[in-house]
């Protein structure tokens, strides 16, 4: 019987405890995993706040997840024990509803997915089914590699569906963007970023890492976009950013989770705009997203927190206060 400390959400709205957890026994596809650095997602905060449905207390959040595989189930064939491995979002699918078969398993019915309805990695060992796993390039250490689990996968997805904009803004220039903006430019694209109105240090970060042009969020850029992605979770974003795009162009909302979208007037839809969701990862997407990693040079901006100080990690994250992404780490 293995135990595990973990930083638990005993109820939405309430801080993180440091617990001692029994895992459950391997099954037969499972990978028990030693957590070595564990990314810290908006997710995270919209699961301990309560803004996410049917949160299955007490649970640990965490799915951005790097670790060392300790012990394998009797089924697992692709790792092995000693292997460096990423455990993301999407934990579970059933395989079998019309969205499983349709190739979008990021859509599946019954889905269950990492830190929120599976135990996550704010602990000292998880234990995640195998085949939802994904390698990590060498390249990156444990904490660079923590946040393209989630803010460089799940991101990517979001910059796919953008489409081949050549003109591509951001809104919300944090963990998510701050990776995608080193993809588009190593892509050849111009990136153009918006911040919270009088985020300085942001737009200043942004424009270090090549963006084109950096400003307030309630701003328009210096030219017209081709596409624009929504990270922050913030409905009168939308509007914002349809206003921004060219006739054509597309706006992407990447999160789980946004605040109300106001009413805006017809004219910024018109002219072909169209405005989409992103909804979680299949693993193809993640695949996809690591074989770009290990080609293009990403310089993950991260910020250490020890495990035991997850709160203010995610307090940093609620209140703006952090530059990149923050990532914990048991220092036990
Ligand atoms: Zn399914
Ligand atoms: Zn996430």
């Amino acid at each position: 019987m293995i135990t595990t400390r973990a930083m638990r959400l005993h109820a939405p709205g309430t801080p993180l405890f440091l617990d001692e957890v029994t895992l459950p026994a391997l099954g037969p596809t499972q990978v028990l995993v030693r957590v070595l650095a564990c990314g810290v997602c908006r997710t995270d905060l919209h699961v301990v706040d309560g803004e996410l449905p049917r949160i299955p207390c007490p649970i640990t959040p965490g799915h951005e997840i790097v670790g060392r595989v300790e012990q394998v189930g009797s089924a697992v064939t692709r790792w092995r024990t000693g292997d460096r491995i990423g455990v993301p979002w999407l934990g579970e699918t059933c395989g079998t509803c019309h969205y499983c078969t349709m190739g979008l398993e990021n859509l599946c019915e019954s889905a269950r997915f990492t830190g929120y309805t599976l135990d996550g990695g704010y602990a000292q060992y998880v234990v995640a089914d195998a085949r939802y796993c994904l390698p990590i390039p060498e390249k990156y250490s444990d904490t660079e590699a923590a946040p393209l689990l989630c803010a460089g996968l799940i991101g990517y997805r979001a910059y796919r569906v953008a489409g081949d904009a050549e003109n591509l803004g951001f809104y919300g220039f944090g963990a998510a963007a701050h990776l995608l903006a080193q993809v588009a430019r190593a892509q050849g694209r111009r990136v153009f970023a918006f911040t919270r109105p009088g985020d300085v240090e942001g737009q200043e970060f942004a424009r270090r890492l090549g963006a084109v042009w950096a400003g307030d969020s309630d701003k328009l850029p210096s030219e017209p976009l081709d596409a624009a992605i929504i990270f922050a979770p913030v409905g009168s974003l939308v509007p914002a950013a349809l206003a921004a795009v060219r006739k054509g162009g597309r706006v992407v909302c990447a999160g789980i989770h946004m605040s109300d979208i106001p009413a805006f007037p017809y004219h910024l839809l018109w002219g072909e705009r169209s405005v989409a969701s992103v909804a979680n990862l299949t693993r193809t997407d993640g695949e996809e997203f690591m074989r770009i990693a290990a080609q293009v040079d990403l310089h993950p901006a991260v910020e250490v927190f020890p495990l035991a100080r997850a709160n203010e990690a995610l307090s940093r994250l609620r209140d703006g206060r952090l530059t990149g992404a923050a990532v914990l780490v048991d220092e036990s």
